[in-house]
């Protein structure tokens, strides 16, 4: 059997591709910016709203988790925020004439990028069973279709309510409240689908699942691993952030199959040199790894620190920190001693001198922080390696001082607050026992369905109703053809947007589209909270008038429809709640940890910083009450003959699931996104050549899954590996190709063959 993605009507004659740029920002990205912000929102509102976002009274940045910092420029944003803000701002809006001109099977044939450039939606619609094309509703109707249909389930965990990373921390809170009120932990999230992997490892080896590192932190550090991650795309001030390490004398380490324009060098676009000279070299040294070696890496770096420790004794190892906070080192020091060289070089595609050249780096800093994303998270032994390179850190004491630590670098904007507020299907039993003390109802203790398990509930009839509140899930999403015939089987589908998106066109049964206010927009005189990347936690306001006038915001669609749901409930005061978002954060501040005066704190300017036991106190909540070393088997990946790597990654004009438009400036591409980046040696050892059109396939148990019509890029990857474009390329991986531990769909280190079509 052989699955295909969706056909879309994709008309890319006019794709062209040049050379990769060998730096980022600069003037280009300026440009783009502004010319972006312009013909979606006009020059007024470009101004008016580009100038509020990320400063300390503006609203927060839509697109990433990034932090900023203490003191905030006039243009606090990069090129990506302004266009993650000109999507949100812009004045196209989708009203009902549009849903009448279009059935749900036009939809389906346009490309998300043509879908996401129709504009802002305006009203709730809905398509009742039997339609082929949604229909205008008013919001009471259809509060009261979806009581309905979960008032008619076998169970609660019949249902399934995920969400996407924007949702703020207020609205958070409220909906899985009514989720656990509800009777069901079937809270998945996207947070599934990217650090998972993190929170896994983390909070087994230190006790807690996120970063131990402040932005202060990355300025002030030694030397700065980057690790599976393109910033200069996906968490573009990041680029700031390294440039102020490299000015304060530190030395960056890039380890990446891809040699991204924003790992190479920066041109500071606040900075008059930036603009009009050569930038800042950011990445000292390039390690162009192979997919998958990270862990044999790191392996080989503390290999090669344990080998200085045993030839100078106490003075690479921090023995008074490995001894007062550590456990399980002797058994980890014993297994990397016995790491064969000859795997790691399989592994990594690196040669000996370079790790040892690396190794060295290590040994000359006195704190080192290693960063990462994706790159790192999504494959089968992602957990093994994020614990690999805490043992890494942990060796020399690089976790909870000044200038060290681990830094999982997020998505999107409020995935780490949205997991903070509860949204998780394991929760806690402290966080249920503080749930049941705050509201007095018993929440259900059972865990619940991850993204993947929703799907697999949902493909065999299980679960019955999908809720979404926000995101793009079938595009976010593996296995696209099965993930698109599980959604199509739910009795009711109900996505909670601000745009038209893929999701819209694949509903089940009866289907709902519930539009809300965006961050940019007022919320009358409510602010909303949310937590970065750092743990920092601020206020967010928007100032623009919504775009529509039957706009509710998040926090009024969780409540009306617990309104509706619970009637008079008499635990949970839904209608305070929708009114005033103060009540809300008082409750957060009683059950959620490090929240207490939740409400005065948040009015600083700037906001506050959560606690974090590693980085704050070096205390390690772990089941030990020590950072835990662990011993994690090297297994090389090896790739049948003939086949490759592939690794999904984003376009520069693209924010997970968002397109903003069809150019790649960094890597050279315009005009298209089905193309394959493929090292020229790996392209003439096939006999195939650059720009030839090939379908790429991948093979598994239950069949063949092939990506089709992708023109071949020849591109300075790592031998053996290939990228290409996701949500195009989700349709390679299969649903049960997941890491372990953290059940993450493994995205970035598929087996597929290049093969030229029928
Ligand atoms: S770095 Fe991230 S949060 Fe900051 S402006 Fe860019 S997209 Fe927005």
């Amino acid at each position: 059997m052989v699955r295909k993605a969706p056909r879309e009507d994709v008309n890319e004659d006019g794709l062209e591709v040049g050379p990769p740029k060998e730096w980022a920002a600069g003037i280009p990205g300026v440009t783009r910016s502004l010319l972006t912000s312009y013909a979606q929102m006009g020059a007024g509102r470009t101004f008016l709203t580009l100038a509020r976002v990320n400063q300390k009274d503006g609203f927060d940045c839509p697109g990433c988790a990034w932090p900023e910092g203490g003191h905030r420029s006039p243009a606090e944003f990069c090129e990506n925020g302004a266009k993650a803000v000109a999507e949100e701002a812009t004045t196209r809006r989708v009203t009902r004439d549009f849903f009448a001109a279009h059935t749900i099977g036009d939809l389906a044939r346009h490309t998300d990028y043509w879908l996401g450039q129709q504009g802002r939606l305006t009203e709730p619609m809905y398509k009742p069973e039997g339609a082929d094309r949604y229909e205008p509703i008013t919001w009471e109707r259809a509060f009261g279709v979806v009581a309905e249909e979960l008032r008619g389930l076998g169970g609660p965990d019949e249902a399934v309510f995920y969400t996407s990373g924007r949702t703020s921390n207020e609205a958070a809170f409220v909906y899985q409240l009514l989720v656990r009120r509800f009777g069901t932990n079937n809270l998945p999230d996207c947070s599934n689908m990217c650090h998972e992997s993190s929170g896994s490892a983390l909070t087994q080896t230190l006790g807690i699942g996120k970063g131990t590192v402040s932005l202060e932190d990355l300025h002030r550090a030694d030397l700065v691993f980057v690790v599976g991650q393109n910033p200069g795309t996906n968490h573009p001030r990041m680029l700031s952030a390294l440039e102020r390490a490299k000015r304060n004398g530190a030395r960056i380490v890039a380890v990446n199959p891809l040699p991204e324009a924003g790992l190479l060098r920066f041109k500071n676009p606040q900075r008059p040199s930036g603009l009009a000279g050569r930038g800042t070299t950011l990445a000292d040294r390039f390690l162009q790894i192979r997919l998958n070696g990270d862990l044999a890496l790191f392996k080989a770096l503390s290999r090669l620190l344990l080998e200085a420790e045993d030839a100078a004794p106490g003075t690479v190892v921090d023995h008074a920190f490995v001894q007062e906070h550590t456990h399980g080192f002797e058994e980890w020091a014993a297994d990397t001693r016995a790491l064969d060289w000859a795997e790691v070089e399989e592994a990594t595609g690196l040669d000996r001198g370079a790790v040892e050249e690396t190794a060295r780096d290590v040994l000359g800093a006195k704190s080192v922080i290693v960063c990462w994303a994706m790159g790192l998270t999504q494959h089968r032994n992602s957990v093994a390696t994020i614990r690999e390179v805490v043992n890494f850190l942990l060796l020399r004491g690089n976790v909870g001082r000044p200038g060290a630590g681990v830094c999982p670098v997020r998505g999107h904007s409020n995935v780490q607050g949205d997991r903070t507020m509860g949204i998780y299907e394991k929760p806690s039993a402290a966080f249920l026992d503080a749930l049941h003390d705050e509201f007095g109802f018993e929440p259900p203790r059972e865990h619940g369905l991850d993204t993947v398990e929703a799907i697999r509930a949902l493909r065999s009839g299980e679960a019955k109703v999908f809720f979404a509140m926000g995101g793009n899930f079938v595009a976010a999403t593996p296995d696209t053809e099965v993930t698109e015939a599980a959604l199509r089987r739910a009795r009711l589908t109900v996505q909670v947007s601000t745009k038209l998106n893929r999701s819209h066109a694949v509903c089940g049964e009866r289907a709902l589209i519930l539009p809300t206010l965006g961050r940019t927009e007022r919320d009358n005189d409510r602010f909303v909270t949310v937590e970065d990347s750092m743990g920092m936690v601020h206020a967010s306001r928007g100032r623009l008038r919504p775009a529509s006038p039957d706009l509710l915001p998040e926090v009024a669609i969780v409540c009306g429809l617990a309104r509706e749901l619970f009637e008079d409930d008499p635990h949970v005061p839904w209608k305070e709640f929708e009114a005033d978002y103060d009540a809300i954060r008082e409750r957060i501040a009683r059950v959620v940890p490090g929240f207490g005066d939740f409400n005065t704190r948040v009015r600083a300017p700037g906001g506050f910083a959560l606690p974090n036991a590693p980085r704050d106190e070096r205390r390690f909540p772990t089941a030990t009450g020590r950072a835990t070393f662990t011993v994690n088997p090297l297994e090389v990946l090896r790739v049948p003959e003939g086949r490759l790597l592939l690794q999904t990654v984003r376009s520069h004009d693209q924010y997970n699931t968002t397109i903003y438009g069809m150019d790649d400036r960094y890597r050279g591409v315009s005009g298209g996104r089905r193309v394959v980046f493929v090292n020229p040696d790996d392209l003439a050892e096939r006999g195939l050549a650059d720009g030839e059109t090939v379908d790429l396939v991948s093979e598994w148990p239950d069949g063949e899954r092939r990506a089709e019509r992708f023109r071949v890029i020849a591109y300075p990857t790592a031998r053996g590996c290939c990228a290409a474009y996701f949500p195009e390329t989700n349709v390679l991986v299969p649903l049960d190709s997941v890491a372990e531990t953290s059940n993450t769909p493994t995205s970035k280190s598929v087996v597929v063959r290049l093969v030229r079509p029928d």
